[in-house]
């Protein structure tokens, strides 16, 4: 579905990422995983096309990513950044509306069918109680549900998370990812995120993507890239790296000597 070719990118002439390829399939839940620094961010800038200057080809259904208008490629892909812009005191349910601007008319005026994605996606994510409040006055967690709701709103196949739960308590951090989990295995969705937390990542995704230095170190499943070796070499920490009895997942244990 989606595949990376070679891509060599960076900033004012500094490379950031070197001969990245991996392909994504339909349906996976894909993690990409490396310490600070190692061009995660810049990696889904390319995949949404906020990055446009890199050398290598970036393909949607072996479509180059640079020949979508925006409008279509909003249509087939969407992006919630790290940080996003909540000060303005719009309520949720105008705030979320933003989403369908790609399925407007000219009048850019919201039809039936506008208000009905919004109404669906608010009941999936049991926001509906929060319509009418402010965004700036929300909590945490509520907020953070309040944006995947607007990503949802956009209805593409492929959605791309830069490190949702990043600020969240570990219950939270798991209401969210269960919800993302949701949507790939009941709504057929593409998830694509980054994320630091190993232990969710291997939890939650079927393949990983460890970026060394803007590199790729591994791709696979969790059990293939999450070995004690390359933990260690990337991270320049020691781990140990056991199983999960009850998910069979592996989990990472920093080791303090
Ligand atoms: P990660 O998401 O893995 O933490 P990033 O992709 O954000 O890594 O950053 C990779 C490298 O690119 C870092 O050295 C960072 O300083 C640099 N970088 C990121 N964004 C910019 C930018 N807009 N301008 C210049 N350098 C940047």
């Amino acid at each position: 579905m989606i595949q990376i070719k070679n891509i060599y990118a960076g900033y004012f002439g500094r490379e950031v990422l070197k001969n990245v390829s991996f392909d994504v399939e339909r349906k996976d839940f894909f993690g990409i995983i490396g310490k600070n620094g190692a061009g995660k961010s810049t990696l889904l800038k390319i995949f949404s096309n906020l990055l446009k200057s890199y050398k290598g080809n970036a393909l949607i259904d072996n479509k180059d990513l640079e020949s979508f208008k925006s409008k279509e490629l909003a249509k087939r892909l969407s992006f919630l950044p790290q940080y996003s812009d909540m000060s303005m005191p719009f309520s949720v349910f105008e705030f979320i509306m933003f989403a369908r601007f790609p399925y407007m008319n000219m009048f850019k005026f919201p039809s039936k069918s506008d208000y009905k994605a919004i109404e669906r996606v608010m009941e999936f994510l049991n926001i509906t109680n929060l319509s009418e409040r402010k965004i700036t006055e929300l909590s945490g967690g509520e907020k953070q549900k309040v944006l995947i709701a607007q990503v949802l709103a956009q209805e593409t196949d492929i959605i791309i998370f830069d490190e949702p739960t990043s600020h969240l308590d570990i219950g939270s951090q798991n209401n969210i990812l269960k919800l993302l989990r949701d949507l790939n295995e009941k709504h057929n969705k593409t998830i694509i995120l980054t994320i630091h937390d190993l232990n969710a990542a291997a939890e939650f995704c079927n393949k990983l993507l460890l970026l060394e230095n803007g590199s790729i170190c591994r791709c696979g499943t969790p059990e293939e890239v999450l070995n004690y070796k390359d933990i260690e070499r990337v991270y320049n920490t020691a781990v140990v790296v056991k199983t999960n009895p009850i998910s069979n997942r592996p989990y990472v244990i920093p080791v303090s000597g």
